[in-house]
């Protein structure tokens, strides 16, 4: 008698942009008709190529990892960084698509930035994290933009934001040295004028872009103070005409849980030729442009790895038959699936919230307030969207059940990748320390309150109705916690976090359900009510009151 065997159909990919709803939809509502038509073509293109070729081009290159060859075969030190071939087509894809190009030629205004980030998010998830070197490149010809360096915009702008892959260039950005990443005032490199041209020293810890062309880094002048403010932004040219490497050395690759596409390297600087960018100290305040922008690609990022975990989840579940039914069948399935894509859901409309708010600032239509409105939602979207997605994509590996635990499904890669999107541009802890800055007091609580108010005019459901009420009182108990804990700096501190995402969780949740309403009332779809119902049900004010003795007690928890 012939042996049975079963063979489990594995998850597969549609067009990524035709089978978006949550995508579809956003941009239904927040773009003109004429903006949307022009751009649907090039959307559609990328979901397909994202859903077909270069899927399985991922997933076929899955043990192909970026080589650091250190000598050539006459002992030359060359520290050539090989990428893998997915990375070199995804650059060719990025500069001819124009992922970078986009918002600086600017063609449809303050829609631009909604432009880029739509085909960032369909881009990303089969790209092996190519985003990581695109962020830095933005956010260099951002910041070389606010720096008003006339020469450097000049000489390096237009080959950053190239459409031609021979002119194209990425930028790194070199902050992180061994004795802080978050606390980066701490940075030993040091700056030395020689000869009429600055020299960099020092040795960088973490730097994701060896590969670029050029960096932006941090480097302290000699005889400037320590600390933050006596650092200067420099940008460093990475190769000379000839290829070789000005004056740095490759020390290593680091090894890593995931990104393990992304060739992350401890350099050492060896009197690397330099520029000064602005001026010769208050670095860490002249890279801030580059890091709202590398934070909103990071929040980009998050919510594109969700879909995409989501996205195979839910194909599977129609493939996978157990007890009898396809899980797509089993309620308590479907029940798990549902509260990841209300999360994805209230995380994307959250992150094109900040998008949209980038676009109209670059575009000169942003009110005062809404450049205040911009400076606050940037981190709290980055550690909100940051959290989620290795929550939902945790859940997204064990709706597999084993499959999702083995290495060639390409479902393990997700969860790995996913978890450095709290950690890079600032970590949970300290963009919501950064969020206590931004909001600069009870004003700018009162600012998203009434932002929030505003989202919400429109929702005339009950449910939504009984939503915005909810979303209100959140905002409203998150200001007076603050208010309340003004006057004690360690406390309002430690709470630091759940008063951030609790922020977060409120913004993301009007978000939605402004969402709701418009597809309510224009494509009868109640999806979206659904997913507003159950973030809303997930809970949004996590500011229960804990002490922070109690904190430190259990933190330091010993057998003693
Ligand atoms: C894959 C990868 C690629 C990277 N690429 C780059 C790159 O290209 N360029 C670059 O410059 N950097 C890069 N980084 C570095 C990254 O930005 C830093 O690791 C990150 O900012 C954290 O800094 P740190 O490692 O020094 O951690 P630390 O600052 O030592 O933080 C350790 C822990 O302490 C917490 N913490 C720190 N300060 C506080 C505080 N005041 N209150 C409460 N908690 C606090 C943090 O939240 C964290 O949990 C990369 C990192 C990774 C993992």
């Amino acid at each position: 008698m012939a042996r049975m065997i079963f063979i489990q159909p594995p998850p597969q990919l549609e067009n990524q942009y035709h089978d978006d709803r949550v995508l579809r939809s956003y941009l239904h509502r927040a773009l003109p008709d004429d903006v949307r038509a022009e751009i649907e073509l090039q959307l559609a293109g990328m979901g397909e190529r994202a859903g077909a070729d270069l899927y399985v081009q991922q997933l076929a290159e899955r043990n192909v990892e970026p080589r650091l060859i250190q000598w050539d075969a006459w002992g030359n030190r060359v520290d050539r960084i090989e990428v893998t071939p997915l990375w070199r087509e995804a650059e060719r894809i990025a500069a001819e698509d124009g992922l970078i190009a986009i918002p600086y030629e600017r063609s449809h205004g303050a829609y631009s930035r909604i432009h880029q980030f739509a085909l960032v998010y369909l881009f990303t998830p089969s790209t092996d994290l190519y985003s990581c070197p695109l962020a830095m490149t933005d956010g260099a010809a951002a910041a070389l933009h606010a720096s008003g360096n006339a020469a450097l915009i000049e000489h390096a702008v237009p080959r950053l934001t190239a459409r031609d892959p021979a002119i194209f260039w990425t930028s790194g950005q070199w902050m992180t040295e061994a004795s802080g990443g978050s606390d980066v005032g701490t940075s030993l490199t040091v700056a030395r004028q020689e000869q009429g041209t600055w020299k960099l020293y020092g040795r960088k810890w973490f730097t994701s872009a060896i590969a670029s062309q050029m960096a932006l880094t941090l480097a302290r002048p000699e005889g400037n103070p320590p600390g933050g403010r006596g650092l200067a932004l420099f940008y460093v040219e990475t190769r000379d005409a000839e290829g070789r490497l000005n004056s740095i050395a490759v020390n290593r690759l680091k090894d890593k849980l995931g990104t393990r596409k992304v060739p992350t390297a401890e350099l050492e600087l060896n009197g690397a030729p330099a520029q000064l960018v602005c001026g010769p100290s208050d670095g860490v305040k002249n890279i801030a442009p580059m890091l709202n922008v590398t934070r909103t690609w990071n929040s980009v990022s998050a919510v594109a790895l969700m879909r995409r975990g989501l996205a195979l989840a839910r194909d599977y579940a129609r493939r996978r038959v157990a007890f009898g039914a396809a899980l797509a069948d089993k309620p308590l399935h479907l029940d798990t699936l549902a509260g990841l894509q209300a999360e994805f859901e209230a995380a994307f409309h959250f992150t094109f919230f900040v998008v949209e708010l980038l676009g109209r600032a670059e575009a000169g239509q942003a009110s005062a307030q809404q450049a205040d409105l911009l400076r606050m939602v940037t981190p709290i979207a980055k550690l909100t969207t940051g959290r989620q997605v290795v929550a939902v994509l945790s859940e997204v590996v064990e709706s597999f059940g084993g499959a999702g635990y083995v290495e060639d499904t390409g479902l393990p890669m997700l969860l790995r990748d996913a978890q450095v999107l709290p950690i890079w541009e600032g970590t949970t802890n300290v963009l919501s320390l950064d969020t206590l800055r931004a909001i600069d007091g009870a004003r700018g609580l009162e600012l998203l309150e009434r932002e929030a108010r505003y989202i919400m005019q429109g929702v005339r459901h009950p449910d939504l109705v009984r939503i915005s009420a909810r979303v209100e009182q959140t905002l409203e108990a998150a200001r007076l916690w603050f208010v309340e804990r003004s006057q004690n700096a360690a406390s309002l501190e430690a709470g630091a976090r759940r008063f951030a995402l609790t922020l977060g969780r409120a913004i993301a949740l009007a978000l939605l359900s402004r969402q709701a309403q418009w597809s309510l009332d224009h494509e009868r779809d109640e999806r979206p009510l659904a997913a507003a119902r159950r973030f809303a049900a997930s809970g949004t004010n996590l500011l229960a009151d804990l002490d922070a003795t109690d904190a430190r007690m259990l933190a330091r928890d010993s057998a003693a």
